[in-house]
């Protein structure tokens, strides 16, 4: 098992819902981590005292991280300021939800933007830096929507599927150097993302999840921690953490 203290771990997307219950239960096993937000500045500073008041090391930074240049900065300041880059979760995500008829362009590239073309922003940016640690590991948040498919989500599904697709080739190509690359993929997971779902919805949903329940983001969390202490042979999989919904 690799003991995660003196690890450096980026999480993008660290400021709320899964992406917080990562970042802690990173800094709880004691990883330094850097929690990445786009504009919920409280929430991420929130976030940063919790880890604080727990005894753990984090600090909080802005990145937009569907621009290229937002995520070198990111990555710089996780250099400038713990020095190494071990550990690189990509969880920032966004959804636009619309049938095909009415998704306009822009949804479309917004929802490809945020969630995909960010993990190439980030990887390309950490990579170097995470090929220096004998135990690097990338995590790509993807979701069963990637999987399965989704009513109303073209484009999520697509950026989605794209990352397992990034995942699995990239696992392919750094295989040898030690660096394991893996997708999680969450079924319902109690955040805001999916409080946002109307109510009548959402027992729909909850009806067709073999556990009857929806996910906690601990959960999810628990699942990154595996893949960083355990998972040396682990790369290029898909880790689901769904109630059962898709098997
Ligand atoms: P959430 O509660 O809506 O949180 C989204 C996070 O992403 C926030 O921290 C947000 O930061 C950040 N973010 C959004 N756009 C960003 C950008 N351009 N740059 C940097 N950060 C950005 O979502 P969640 O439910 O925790 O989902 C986290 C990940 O899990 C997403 O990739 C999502 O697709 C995936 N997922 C979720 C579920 C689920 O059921 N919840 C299921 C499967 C997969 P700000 O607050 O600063 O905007």
């Amino acid at each position: 098992m690799v003991k995660l203290d003196g690890k450096v771990a980026i999480v993008t997307g660290g400021s709320r819902g899964i992406g917080a219950a990562i970042a802690k239960e990173l800094a709880a096993n004691g990883a330094k981590v850097v929690i990445n937000y786009n504009s919920s500045s409280e929430a991420a500073e929130q976030v940063v005292s919790e880890i604080e008041a727990a005894g753990g090391q984090a600090f909080a930074s802005q990145a937009d991280v569907s621009d290229s240049k937002h995520a070198r900065v990111l990555v710089e300041d996780a250099i400038n300021k713990y020095g190494q880059l071990d550990i690189l979760v990509n969880n920032a995500g966004i959804t636009r939800d619309r049938t095909f008829r009415k998704l306009s362009e822009e949804d479309w590239k917004k929802v490809i933007d945020v969630n995909l073309n960010s993990i190439f922003n980030m990887t390309s940016a950490a990579l170097a830096h995470i090929q220096a640690s004998e135990t690097g590991r990338i995590i790509n948040i993807s979701s069963i929507i990637g999987q399965a498919g989704g009513f109303g989500q073209t484009n999520y599904s697509a950026a989605k599927a794209g990352m397992i697709g990034f995942t699995k080739s990239l696992a392919l190509e750094l295989a040898r150097t030690g660096v394991t690359v893996n997708a999680i993929c969450p079924g319902f997971i109690e955040t805001e993302m999916v409080t946002a779902i109307p109510e009548e919805i959402r027992e729909q949903i909850v009806a067709k999840i073999p556990v009857r329940r929806f996910g906690k983001p601990e959960e999810i969390a628990r699942g990154v921690i595996y893949l960083c202490q355990d998972g040396a042979y682990i790369t290029g999989q898909e880790l689901n953490i769904n109630g059962g919904m898709y098997m």
